[in-house]
């Protein structure tokens, strides 16, 4: 099966004919600006030494300062980091961000760490990184990372500097500059595509049957969401294995419940499922808010939703999302479908550096028009150059932008 980098570069290779982007930008497109990689010695709580390998990724600035996630998870590949850089700077064009794409992340497995190494690493990260600030890269959470671990980066942060700069770090906790809503950004952003992408193809919400593989920040969010709006959640599933129920599942039981055992398996009321089942049973739209690739050529003939949601990034692979679009169903790919929390950590940025903090209602409302708009430029670029694949769309209207940004600062 082909990495995320390779699907990476098919759909810029695929997307770049389409859309007549110029090949000196391809070029450029098809690897990363800088890679940073540093070891990170860590004395243990117990004496022992242990190295950390880390990385930075800056893919591509040509629209602005690199921005996004770092990644704590113990099987890390700088190829994942590329990925996910290469994604950044996609999303960031289609959602109209002034910023270029940026990943990190360190090979360990945060679970396996005291509190108080955990804390040393994200330190020691910061320091090795040296970022140079918001006018050049805005490290944020992602994989392992969460607002208290930004709180570290961000202190380590103003302590080597020497002053304050709360727009450096993204995804701490308000009190310290974060922005409110961005813990369920993505998950919101989610529901907010599909419902216009439900439109589109003529299905209401209201009454729609729901599946969700992964029932995490993004997939739980998303559920709830949609089930306001009407929908029924008929099965969800995280890593242990899934649940179903023909008539609907209540999504805020189903949360206490995960918050008590850890799992939505052996939620009452419920007949099991798995995560390969989940993917196939009958429903009006699928949420993929797990891992990559789990649409594949092996299984994507006997997928029934009509409409597909990529939470995740790269859960399906170049050609099933091709016999999915060959049999009429629709894709909101991720750079659209999860570009929520991008959005929101560009507005955590702008309120860190004027030093104006907006309310909830605020960060919601904004955040809405931004990825509704990129969801149409997407559709909209898809019909301009005659492709039903919205993921087309999405990337060529970014490639043409990143290009015009290029040209005019004479890289290409
Ligand atoms: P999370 O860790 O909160 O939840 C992930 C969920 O997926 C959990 O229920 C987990 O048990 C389940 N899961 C993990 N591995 C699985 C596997 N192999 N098979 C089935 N289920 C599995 O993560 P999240 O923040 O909800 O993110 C979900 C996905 O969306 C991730 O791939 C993440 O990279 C991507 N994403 C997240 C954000 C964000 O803002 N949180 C933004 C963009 C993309």
């Amino acid at each position: 099966m082909e990495s995320v980098f390779e699907t990476a570069l098919i759909t810029l290779k695929t997307a770049g004919e389409l859309g007549g982007i110029d090949e000196n930008v391809i070029e450029l497109l098809s690897g990363p600006k800088r890679i940073q990689e540093f070891r990170i010695p860590l004395k243990m709580d117990k004496g022992d030494l242990r190295i950390f390998t880390a990385y930075r990724v800056h893919y591509n600035d040509a629209l602005g300062p690199c921005k996004d996630g770092t990644r704590i998870v113990p099987d890390l590949t700088l190829d994942e980091v590329k990925a996910l850089a290469f994604f950044m700077t996609v999303k960031h064009a289609v959602a109209g961000i002034p910023g270029g794409g940026a990943k990190g992340g360190i090979k360990a497995d945060p679970r396996k760490l005291s509190e108080k190494e955990l804390e040393q690493l994200c330190r020691a990260f910061i320091r090795n990184l040296q970022p140079k600030g918001p006018w050049a890269d805005v490290p944020g959470a992602d994989i392992g990372t969460s607002e208290k671990t930004m709180a570290w980066m961000l202190d380590e942060y103003e302590q080597v500097i020497g002053y304050h700069m709360p727009a450096a770090i993204n995804d701490k906790p308000p009190i310290l500059g974060g922005s409110l809503g961005g813990m369920e950004a993505t998950g919101r952003g989610v529901s907010h595509a599909l419902s216009a992408a439900a439109k589109d193809i003529g299905l209401s919400i209201k009454g729609a049957r729901i599946v969700v593989q992964g029932f995490g920040q993004v997939g739980s969010v998303a559920a709830d969401l949609l089930r306001s709006a009407g929908a029924k959640v008929v099965a969800v599933s995280d890593i242990d294995g899934g649940i179903k129920n023909d008539n609907g599942l209540d999504i805020l039981k189903l949360s206490q419940h995960v918050e008590k055992t850890g799992s939505v398996i052996n939620f009452p009321g419920t007949e099991a499922t798995t995560n390969e089942e989940i993917l196939l049973l009958d429903c009006d739209i699928l949420i993929l808010a797990a891992v990559q690739s789990v649409i594949h050529d092996k299984n994507v003939e006997k997928v029934k939703a009509k409409l597909i949601a990529e939470g995740a990034n790269g859960p399906i692979t170049t050609s099933a999302e091709m016999v999915l679009l060959d049999r009429g169903v629709a894709v909101v790919p991720d750079v659209v479908a999860n570009c929520g929390s991008a959005i929101v950590c560009s507005f955590e940025r702008t309120q860190g550096i004027t030093d104006d903090y907006w309310d909830i209602e605020t960060v919601n409302t904004r955040m809405e028009q931004r990825i509704l708009k990129a969801y149409q430029e997407a559709v909209a670029t898809a019909k301009e150059f005659g492709t039903r694949s919205i993921r087309n769309g999405a990337w060529i209207f970014a490639l043409k932008k990143i290009e015009r940004a290029m040209k005019l600062r004479g890289m290409v």
